[in-house]
């Protein structure tokens, strides 16, 4: 492995891909698939998709990159765009932008916090994002499904209604986060219909080669490469991808930034997509999850990654 390895456009990915998906199999076994989603808890966990696309055009893969998974936590990066989108710099008054420092699904800071919770990538500040879509569009559901679709160029990316279905049975925590903001007066719009835009975007079923895609605008300054489409300013792109990297991965934000050095999201369904400003989007899909709800094996592939590349913000 050389580690002062200098970032070129000639870089082997295919060689780089087939190394890490060797060093990181090991740890298919060591993480625990997501239970408390039940529509999630038989996702095998050996399955592992990792895809690369750059700026330039290409795009380089290894495994299961052609199988759909849950992308979870992931959309929140989708729902936060469109609503930046909307309301500009008013979001920061409902929303903060903070790392957590706690899981996830955390109630405990909100109380003490009054109801604004630290960052739009954590639970319940996904649920303010959701409320704030509900205020400005008839139908959120619609347009968030409608800009993954735009951004990953597949249009036949979908909700997946059981894994919507078991949420909404068994998401009590979201449902206590959204009722603890609607005390605190920082939801506006029924319960329900909040809990519903977010059980649907957190169900989006979609492979790695599309997440990567559909992260593509981030990784170019707020204009999806394939068509030139713009999204959102240079300086709100900037904006997300330093959330992304403070905050992207809960309670391990830190540690993901120490040891992987990009931008990134994951979500309980073993997905992590992370973008190099400038340069390349890369997602990784292994379901078993370490500690703090993130995949083991993703983290290590992007560790691997960035180590062997060259390549990172730093
Ligand atoms: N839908 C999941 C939840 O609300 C998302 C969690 C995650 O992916 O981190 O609990």
């Amino acid at each position: 492995m050389n580690e002062n390895k200098i970032a070129t456009d000639d870089m082997n990915y295919d060689k780089i891909l087939r190394e890490i998906y060797k060093e990181v199999s090991p740890l298919f076994n060591q993480g625990k698939v997501v239970q408390y989603i039940p529509a999630l808890s038989a996702v095998p966990a050996s399955k592992f998709g990792m895809a690369v696309c750059t700026l330039d055009g290409d795009v380089y893969t290894i495994g299961d990159t052609d199988e759909r998974f849950s992308i979870q936590s992931i959309s929140k990066v989708y729902a936060l765009t469109l609503a930046f989108k909307m309301v500009g710099e008013d979001m920061w008054k409902r929303v903060g932008k903070e790392p957590s420092g706690n899981p996830f699904n955390s109630l405990v800071q909100l109380e003490y916090e009054r109801g604004i919770p630290r960052n739009p990538l954590i639970n319940a500040g996904s649920l303010v994002i959701a409320d704030i879509l509900l205020s400005q569009i008839p139908d959120p559901k619609h347009e968030i499904l409608k800009f993954v679709r735009k951004t990953s160029g597949n249009s036949d990316i979908q909700y997946d209604n059981a894994v919507i279905a078991s949420e909404k049975i068994t998401g009590h925590r979201n449902m206590a986060l959204a009722h603890m903001m609607c005390s605190f007066r920082n939801i506006y719009n029924p319960v329900d219909d909040v809990l519903d835009v977010y059980f649907h975007h957190c169900g989006i079923s979609m492979n790695s080669i599309d997440l990567a895609r559909s992260f593509m605008y981030l990784a170019n300054h707020g204009v999806i490469p394939q068509s030139n489409e713009y999204i959102i300013s240079n300086s709100r792109a900037k904006r997300i991808n330093a959330l992304l990297l403070t905050c992207g991965l809960y309670d391990e934000s830190g540690d993901f930034a120490f040891r992987v050095g990009l931008p990134g999201k994951s979500g309980v369904g073993g997905g992590i997509v992370a973008v190099l400003p400038g340069k390349l989007s890369v997602a990784v899909w292994s379901p078993a999850l370490g500690p703090s709800g993130n995949s083991l094996a993703g983290i290590q592939a992007l560790e691997l990654f960035t180590t062997k590349t060259g390549m990172s913000v730093f």
